[in-house]
Order: C-alpha cells, then structure tokens, then sequence
C-alpha cells in the first residue's frame, strides 16, 4: 500500500482530503506544521481540530509544535508581504517534503489543495518543483470538489471552524470592516 505524507493546515480542510485518499487505498499519515497561525490560541484550537479529524478517520500525526515558531514566519515574509502566501505555502510544503523523503513516503501532499480561498495553483506548481529529484512524489488532486461536503461534516462533527485564513494581516483583512465601523473610521 503506497505511503501518503499528508500536510493538515486544519481540521475542516482535512475531512474531505482524508476521505478521498483513503477511498483509493492509500495509507494516510498526517503532518502538523503551520507557523503561520497566530496569535498561539488560534494555533491550539486549529492543532486540536486536525487531531479530532485524524482521531475519527484513525490516522497517525506527525506533530512539528516545536518548530512553531511565529517569529521566523514573519521575518521570513518580512518585505514579502504583498506575495506572503506563496512564501507561507513554501515553508509549510518545503517542511513536509523534508520529512515525507526521511520518511520514505512514497507520495507527500497537503490539505492546502482543498481550500477554494487558497491560490490552488501557486501550490500546485510548489509541489511539482519540490518533488523534483526526491524520493517522495507530490500526489496532486484537485480536492475542492468535496468543499461542501467538508463543510457540512465538519458543523456535523463539531470540528473548530476558523474564520481567517491564519496569519496576522489575514485576521487584520478579515475583521477590517468591523475595526473600520466601531471606531468611526472612514470606509
Ligand atoms: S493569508 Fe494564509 S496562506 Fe497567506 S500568508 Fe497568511 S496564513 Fe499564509
């Protein structure tokens, strides 16, 4: 049975991608390294929401908390900012090709590739140029086909729903309106 590396940014984002792959007969083992949610609260919720998801499909994680490290994603997208998510999916693709070649997985991939927020195929490429000349594969399905499926399960389930993207200027894009209208600034 061919082993699959598995990027989880989320719970929710990790339902449908779980489902998917295990439907073909693959062996799934999930990879939890998101520097890029803040503030750390955000973090612990998302890091118990993937580790509900992976509980209830029986997968095993590889947790990375001790690389969780806001400040090296900030000086990383420092001057960067207007192309941040490019370098955001980097780190975060760049680590789970690392590990998944260690681990002799046959195949790497990630969660990233069910959001219909996401630049689905900025990660693509990122994914096809990682895997050159290494051991483990990048294993691309275009998984937002099941994005409503994922949502439903996941209100079924419970599972802790964010609302941003992760980082600091997506929390700051997300509530601007509300910070805009309940401290009188203009539009
Ligand atoms: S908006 Fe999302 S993908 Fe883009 S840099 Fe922030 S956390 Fe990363």
């Amino acid at each position: 049975m061919a082993r699959v590396l598995l990027h989880m940014c989320c719970g929710p984002c990790s339902i449908t991608t779980i489902k998917e792959l295990q439907s073909e007969g693959l062996e799934i083992t999930g990879f939890f390294y998101n520097p890029n949610i803040h503030p750390t609260k955000e973090y612990l919720r998302r890091r118990e929401g993937a580790l509900e998801v992976a509980n209830r499909f029986d997968i095993k994680v590889i947790m990375r908390d001790q690389e969780y490290d806001p400040q090296k994603w900030f000086r990383t997208m420092c001057y960067r900012e207007e192309n941040r998510c490019f370098h955001c999916y980097a780190m975060r693709m760049e680590r789970a090709f690392s590990i998944g070649r260690k681990g002799n997985f046959d195949y790497v991939t990630t969660t990233l590739l069910y959001s219909r927020m996401q630049k689905h195929e900025d990660i693509k490429k990122l994914g096809e140029d990682m895997a050159q000349g290494g051991s483990a594969k990048f294993l691309y399905r275009d998984f937002r086909t099941g994005w409503k499926e994922g949502i439903e399960t996941s209100k079924d389930w419970g599972v802790y729903r964010q609302q941003y993207c992760g980082c600091l200027y997506s929390e700051g894009d997300r509530y601007a309106k509300e910070f805009k209208e309940t401290c009188g600034l203009k539009k």
